[in-house]
């Protein structure tokens, strides 16, 4: 068996999704496979409330962010990012080139921007559009999405753009409730499947103001260039991912099997609070604040006297991959993901591993405490 993948995407991918990944190629133009990338497209859509237009298109979520920013904005518009971290600092870079003028919310890492903030900045002058990471994965913080979209009702002129790359089919996400415009992901996070799709939905409201903007600048990621074949996938405009779309019909079988969003984000609460309490029982702080801890990864802070690279390395040598830390927290702690179609069994391993380097780097005497905790919350009802 290879290495337990519990980095914050590519998550562990099941069977049943890598069956898809190699089957036999069929042509974009067959029948079967125009159906299935048909069928994907729609049950995404209404899963999810958009009552606009679905785009499943090859490449990863950083193409995503690059794509909403292209349909819903022009060179001089004003941006609100509202950032709390290393990917809602992306934003800026992207937004910077377009010729965008952003101003930045910037949380303090591990704390995330209070709505009142967001209200406010918004009332100083007319924005385009905002941007908002609903988990970022460099802190392991969830933004008040509903929040902010209640707050967006007083604004149509902008558009709301969310970035759910660390958190769609984890956290529970609608465009209808929660007055999202633009939302997106790519296939490696909660859905569980390799990386090289991104979804992303645009409502009414974002449609229109893509038709307002006329011809844009970009091309592979405009909608009007992949609007023909999302209504009707036997029209070509750039060769769909045949096998992933595959391996992410299959992925969303899977969420629709275990109930829908609801029940899928009540499965991830359960087991993130849980990992969460087995790391503090075993000594390691969480840089989320209590409140705003996501259910899709744990960023853990070390304790005293453990050595980043050390520990990464034995992990490693004990079948487990974890990331690092990014920006200010590189080398201070590690991120370890729990997300999409993850297991209770696969969760028991990753914390037992993690007590195995413990013990290896003298940080623990006795084991069993994470595994205990873990145990233990998940057995309750
Ligand atoms: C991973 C991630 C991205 C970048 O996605 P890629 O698929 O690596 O391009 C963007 N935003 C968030 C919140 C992420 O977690």
């Amino acid at each position: 068996m290879g290495k337990l993948v519990m980095i914050p995407g590519p998550t562990p991918v099941v069977d049943s999704i890598r069956v898809e990944m190699g089957r036999e190629i069929q042509a974009f133009g067959d029948p079967n496979f125009v159906k299935d990338y048909k069928e994907v497209i729609d049950e995404l859509g209404v899963m999810f409330g958009c009552n606009g237009k679905t785009f499943v298109v090859a490449g990863t979520g950083t193409l995503a962010m690059e794509m909403a920013i292209a349909n819903s904005t022009k060179k001089e518009d004003n941006v609100l990012i509202v950032s709390n971290g290393f990917f809602g600092d992306r934003f800026i870079d992207i937004c910077e080139r377009k010729g965008l003028k952003a101003d930045v919310l910037k949380a303090e890492w591990g704390k995330r921007i209070a709505v009142s903030e967001v209200e406010a900045k918004l009332k100083e002058k007319k924005y385009a559009a905002i941007t908002v990471s609903h988990v970022d994965t460099s802190t392991g913080v969830v933004a008040d999405i509903a929040g902010i979209g209640e707050v967006m009702k007083k604004f149509p002129d902008t558009i709301y753009i969310v970035d759910g790359v660390c958190s769609t089919a984890a956290h529970y996400e609608n465009l209808a409730e929660m007055n999202i415009d633009i939302l997106f992901t790519g296939t490696q996070k909660a859905f569980g499947v390799c990386p090289g799709l991104l979804m992303l939905w645009a409502n009414d409201k974002a449609m229109k103001r893509r038709a307002s903007l006329g011809t844009i600048p970009e091309f592979y990621v405009d909608f009007d260039k992949w609007i023909p074949t999302m209504d009707d996938p036997i029209k070509y405009f750039a060769t769909p991912a045949v096998n992933l779309v595959w391996a992410l019909k299959e992925s969303i079988r899977l969420i629709k099997a275990e109930g829908g969003l609801k029940p899928r984000y009540e499965r991830h609460l359960k087991n993130a609070r849980a990992v969460q309490k087995a790391l503090l029982a075993l000594g390691f702080t969480l840089l989320a604040e209590e409140g705003c801890r996501a259910v899709t990864l744990s960023n853990a802070i070390y304790p005293e006297g453990i050595v980043d690279a050390d520990f990464r390395k034995i992990i490693m040598e004990e079948g487990m991959v974890v990331a690092g830390g990014l920006g200010a927290y590189a080398g201070k702690l590690f991120r370890i993901g729990h997300m999409g179609n993850i297991t209770v069994n696969e969760m028991v391993t990753a914390l037992g591993i993690i007590e195995r380097t413990l013990m290896r780097v003298g940080k623990l005497s006795k084991p069993g405490v994470g595994v205990g905790t873990y145990l233990e919350e998940m057995g309750k009802k």
